[in-house]
């Protein structure tokens, strides 16, 4: 991949720094940044690719849903700077940070203390509504949702069973060069093997949706949750992400064989 510019981590925190830094690479790769909410009198964006290139797929990307899991939206933008595919290969809807309060504040939580990532399932939290009203029509090849556990003993991934050919244990593999698979046999309560938590996704599987079910619901057959452990370095952590996006956007364009 051709790098940009090296990107430093030091300021992961710093929401301004993030979106400022969006500007400058979304303008380089064919990105425009929309503002779609507020929230706590921070502005919320997405990026999107300014020219769709017609009969190619589309990607989606996320990160920052919880706000103390800061690799995933260092990652979101670093692998936007960092690779070939854009703009010409692949169309992408990327939400570079969906609660800057809970990244600002080093928290899980959006500033009224909920866990936006329960929160998809009606319209009573704004900033979400509005998520979910800007994805409307709309239909990707893959959806990554980008987050991190502390809990977790290295990268593991939920993916939503359902079209075929899953792509979990390929990703995972991408993924440790970098960091180890996490091989608990229950993550979450869920069982998991070598990494993977393989589930059904039905409306009434949770009561409080997260994003990554109005995204298998609506959006997209494939719906991928990627988790880093939080306790590794970041730069490993941010790497990882990144590896798993590349090899993922790259399965996208091949509308997935291999
Ligand atoms: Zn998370």
């Amino acid at each position: 991949m051709g790098r940009v510019q090296p990107i430093q981590h030091q300021r992961a925190h710093d929401y301004g720094h993030l979106i400022r830094r969006w500007r400058s690479i979304a303008r380089q790769r064919g990105l425009q940044l929309v503002p779609y909410a507020s929230a706590s009198s921070y502005e919320l964006f997405h990026a999107i690719t300014r020219r769709p290139v017609e009969g190619r797929p589309w990607l989606y990307l996320s990160a920052g849903i919880h706000g103390d899991e800061p690799a995933a939206t260092e990652a979101c933008l670093e692998w936007v700077a960092s690779t070939s595919l854009l703009p010409n290969d692949l169309n992408v809807m990327i939400f570079p940070c969906l609660n800057p309060w809970g990244l600002v504040n080093n928290r899980r939580t959006d500033a009224d203390g909920r866990d936006l990532n329960r929160t998809y399932h009606n319209d009573s939290v704004p900033q979400t509504a509005a998520h979910k009203a800007t994805l409307e029509g709309r239909r990707f090849g893959l959806a990554l949702a980008l987050h991190e556990d502390y809990d977790a003993d290295g990268v593991y991934i939920y993916e939503a069973r359902g079209a075929r050919p899953y792509l979990a244990e390929d990703l995972l593999e991408t993924a440790s060069r970098h960091l180890p698979i996490d091989l608990r046999r229950t993550i979450e309560g869920r069982s998991a093997r070598a990494g993977v938590v393989r589930r059904t996704m039905r409306p009434d599987s949770m009561p409080e949706h997260p994003e990554a079910f109005v995204l298998f619901f609506n959006h997209t057959d494939r719906s991928l949750t990627i988790e880093t452990p939080s306790e590794a370095h970041i730069d490993a952590r941010v790497t990882a992400h990144v590896a798993i996006i590349e090899r993922a956007a790259r399965r996208c364009l091949l509308a997935l064989p291999e």
